[in-house]
């Protein structure tokens, strides 16, 4: 799909002056892109109407072409209809949160109980994982295998009880030993059918739990969504965990699937391995989706907004590591005209999908929160942080309404960034001597 899509766009690329031609042409070669990669045919309808409205007769922004301002408002629908804002899991006011995970068989709920276990561990929480499928063979084996990996406690009562004695029994055995998250799996099978049904709304009223979540294939494309639908008819969903959609090359079923259901994607599954839950960013599909992990739109973009004398200097002072604090801020300065910083990171190839850059949140909050910090320094600090001793950063903290924390977080980003700069730097040479990559 993101192939398509850019080709679809790349047309548009250096017009000048948009016709309406011009964007019906583009838009009726995105519509065959999004229906070739299994989006829901009322969705692709919908979406395409929206864009070509909304194109026609706009403002053209001033420091954008035509072009670039269809590819905006592309990307900004696309975002929308993905939901637009992370939707986060809404924990309980008093604990434990229950979380049910639902499905068919072999979407994945077994191995994302355990990812998503694992992944509120890590935020502090003690999960508690609860075996209610009694069906499959080894299905509770399976689970105790996940949880001793990941050294979370699983509750199962073997598989000879009803599913909705073992999920109460599960919620005490939570209440007894202070877990403060459940999660249960539950059976699947091969087709929807009423048994299924049954037994998870039996389960679901008898324990209530705060988050119904649907674990679906993304590589089943439409089916997914057709199965969306179904479950959030018959049981009622709070939301959708997308797996394996690092085998999926279509992104019909991540497009579509909150449009029809209203349910919002809350996380991700990108691979077997039981860290590989990422939390669902709209803003961030929608740039892969739409390949801006594009050198040349950053660069078009940039040069609009950049005083192209100032980067130059800043690229030279860059490489011989005599950059400062002072031209960090007058960089970030620079950096905040483009755009949000979310954006950018996306544009540029190989870190929109950085494993370092994946929990950094660039909002723009933290831009003037580290704008602050700097302008507490002294002119001697920013240009010599290694004087940077506990007092002094003490100082800062409280000159800028920030913590030490903060200030010790900005230090470290701004030598990495200078690290970084400085093997870019390394390999431009190497490249210009016609030398390999190692
Ligand atoms: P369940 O029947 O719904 O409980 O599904 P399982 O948890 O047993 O998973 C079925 C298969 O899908 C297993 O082989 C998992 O390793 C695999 N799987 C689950 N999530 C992902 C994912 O995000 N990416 C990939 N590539 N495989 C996954
Ligand atoms: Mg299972």
């Amino acid at each position: 799909l993101s192939e398509k899509l850019q080709n679809a766009l790349g047309k548009l690329k250096g017009k000048g002056k948009l016709t309406e031609k011009d964007v019906n042409d583009a838009m009726r070669e995105v519509k065959l892109a999004l229906l070739e990669a299994d989006v829901n045919f009322k969705v692709v309808k919908d979406f395409i109407s929206k864009v070509k409205d909304r194109c026609i007769g706009q403002e053209v922004m001033e420091s954008l072409t035509p072009a670039q301002h269809v590819i905006k408002i592309v990307n900004e629908e696309l975002t929308s209809l993905m939901g637009s804002v992370q939707s986060k899991i809404s924990f309980a006011s008093k604990p434990p949160t229950v979380i049910m995970l639902v499905g068919l068989q072999g979407a994945g709920k077994t191995t994302t109980c355990g990812k998503l276990a694992s992944y509120l561990k890590k935020q502090g929480k003690k999960p508690l994982l609860v075996a209610c499928d009694i069906y499959r063979p080894a299905a509770i084996k399976q689970l105790h295998v996940v949880g001793s990996k990941l050294g979370i406690p699983v509750f199962d009562m073997g598989d000879k009880q009803d599913p909705v004695y073992i999920a109460n029994s599960g919620l005490e055995e939570a209440s007894k030993k202070g877990n403060d998250v459940v999660i249960i799996d539950t059976a699947g099978r091969l087709h929807i059918d009423e048994d299924l049904m049954d037994e998870l709304k039996n389960v679901k009223s008898k324990i209530k739990p705060h988050e119904i979540l649907l674990v679906i294939d993304a590589m089943t494309g439409q089916d997914a969504v057709n199965v969306a639908e179904s479950f959030n008819n018959a049981l009622g969903i709070d939301g959708v965990i997308l797996t394996k959609l690092d085998g999926d090359t279509r992104g019909g079923a991540a497009l579509s699937v909150r449009a029809v259901t209203n349910k919002p994607i809350k996380f991700v599954g990108m691979g077997e391995k039981l860290e590989e839950l990422e939390p669902f960013h709209p803003d961030r599909m929608a740039s892969r989706i739409l390949g801006m992990g594009d050198v040349l739109s950053l660069i078009e973009k940039a040069q609009e907004a950049i005083d192209i004398k100032k980067a130059k200097e800043m690229e030279e002072k860059l490489k011989s590591q005599h950059f400062t604090f002072e031209d960090f801020l007058e960089q970030l300065e620079q950096v905040k005209k483009l755009g949000p910083l979310n954006e950018l990171i996306g544009m540029i190839p190989g870190l929109s999908n950085a494993k370092e850059l994946k929990d950094v949140d660039f909002d723009d909050k933290e831009l003037v929160k580290i704008q602050a910090i700097i302008q507490s320094m002294t002119k001697k600090e920013r240009q010599n942080p290694s004087i940077l001793n506990a007092s002094r950063k003490r100082r800062i903290a409280n000159g800028s309404g920030t913590k030490v924390q903060d200030v010790n977080r900005l230090l470290k980003q701004f030598e990495q960034t200078r690290k970084m700069m400085k093997q870019f730097a390394d390999i431009e040479k190497s490249m210009k001597k016609g030398g390999k990559f190692k």
